[in-house]
């Protein structure tokens, strides 16, 4: 039987891991010693100030390249998967779209995509949206039937950051090279959670976030590919020469080398740890399913990232879960804006019915995240919506 143990756990219990990660404490030793040791601008080209500040962020570029079968030079440093995405819609919209052209997207987008994409529209191009089925995927072949004569970019995100459902990054490449259409994809949360090529997969552009990858905060990186096709883009900013003027100003170098080694841990990593994950994934949603009626997984439960789970509750409101779940930090899905509750658009997007949407939690298990832990969760989440119910 599931028993609240583990007095010794350390309280609130971090189950929010789509929303940021924890820094991994081998990243936060580099970024200390750099912070201290290496102030030099890497631009400084006549000391030995610069060069070993330049060396580091060399170093870094290439173990970010090495996460996803690029070549360091295919990656421009940002301040994170926001300011990559913002660079390679409207970087494309400048360069291929003259004033306009069509970019075809999902309904599944974060807002860091969809944002700029409502700027390119103000701009006066045009987007088709393709709509995902009800496991939270989008088909591949509704994103060939949805290219047109002047599409210049396809953006797709590999992993979704509600319902961590994985996307078929692969045939979306593959066809959108059968028809010469560049492709962006945005893959802050699937980066070191799952294995991504950008020769495989047929990538054009990504987006990532060292901050979801046990990284600091405020950085990031797109990967621009500089071969079959050397991608252009126009610059958001303007200033300075650094990241090939793409990303003009000084380089946060102790930020980008911890975010290096944050991608190189995770690249070593990753198939132990998303089979540690998948099994308290499963602990967590066997305890639920089988303690509680009225349980319901949101979006497919074989293409997901291995540490997330989205329930909904019957009968259950989020906010009043949450409000009674203070030891456990997950999210509710659904979006509070001038305190009134919406369901997530993303759940409404896959079709989840609004009363189930308005009761959904998102737990996101992460790379520290213990059995103990898990247990616990399970226990407390089991407990407070019998007793909401009853
Ligand atoms: C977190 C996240 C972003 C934003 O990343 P930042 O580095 O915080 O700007 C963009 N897209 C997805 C899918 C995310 O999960």
């Amino acid at each position: 039987m599931l028993q609240e143990k583990g007095k010794a756990l350390k309280k609130p219990v971090y189950l929010d891991h789509h929303s940021t990660t924890p820094i991994d404490p081998r990243v936060l030793a580099l970024l200390q010693r750099i912070q201290k040791d290496h102030f030099g601008n890497p631009a400084s080209a006549g000391h030995a100030f610069g060069w070993a500040a330049a060396r580091l962020v060399d170093e870094a570029r290439e173990k970010v390249a090495h996460l996803f079968g690029g070549t360091a030079r295919e990656v421009i440093f940002t301040s994170g998967a926001t300011e990559a995405d913002n660079l390679a819609v409207l970087g494309v919209a400048e360069v291929y779209g003259s004033g306009g052209g069509h970019v075809v997207t999902s309904n599944l987008e974060h807002e860091a995509v969809r944002g700029p994409l409502e700027e390119f529209a103000r701009r006066g191009g045009r987007v088709t949206t393709v709509v995902a089925g009800s496991d939270g995927r989008v088909a591949a072949a509704d994103i060939a039937d949805a290219l047109q004569s002047d599409t210049i970019l396809v953006t797709v995100m590999a992993a979704q950051n509600e319902i961590g459902t994985l996307q078929p990054v692969t045939e979306i490449g593959r066809i959108c090279k059968q028809r010469g259409v560049l492709f962006h994809t945005d893959a802050a949360q699937a980066a070191g959670r799952i294995s991504l090529d950008v020769e495989r997969d047929g990538v054009d552009l990504m987006s990532l976030s060292s901050h979801k990858i046990y990284g600091p905060k405020g950085v990031g990186a797109l990967y621009v590919r500089r071969r079959d096709p050397r991608v252009t883009l126009g610059p958001l900013q303007f200033g300075g020469g650094q990241e090939r003027g793409l990303r003009p100003g000084t380089l946060n170098v102790p930020g980008i080398a911890a975010f290096g080694e944050a991608c190189r841990l995770a690249k070593e990593e990753m198939g132990d740890e998303a089979e540690r994950l998948h099994g308290l994934r499963e602990q967590l949603w066997t305890a639920l399913e089988g303690e509680l009626d009225g349980v319901y997984l949101n979006g497919s439960s074989e293409h997901r990232l291995a540490g997330n789970l989205n329930v909904s509750f019957e009968g259950i409101r989020a906010h009043r879960l949450l409000g009674a779940l203070t030891v456990l930090a997950v999210s509710s899905s659904s979006a509070c804006s001038s305190g009134e509750t919406r369901p997530s658009v993303i759940l409404e997007a896959i079709g989840v019915p609004p009363d189930l949407a308005m009761a959904s939690l998102r737990i996101g298990l992460g790379r520290f995240t213990t059995t103990e832990e898990v247990d616990f969760a399970a226990a407390k989440i089991i407990a407070v919506v019998r007793k909401l119910r009853g």
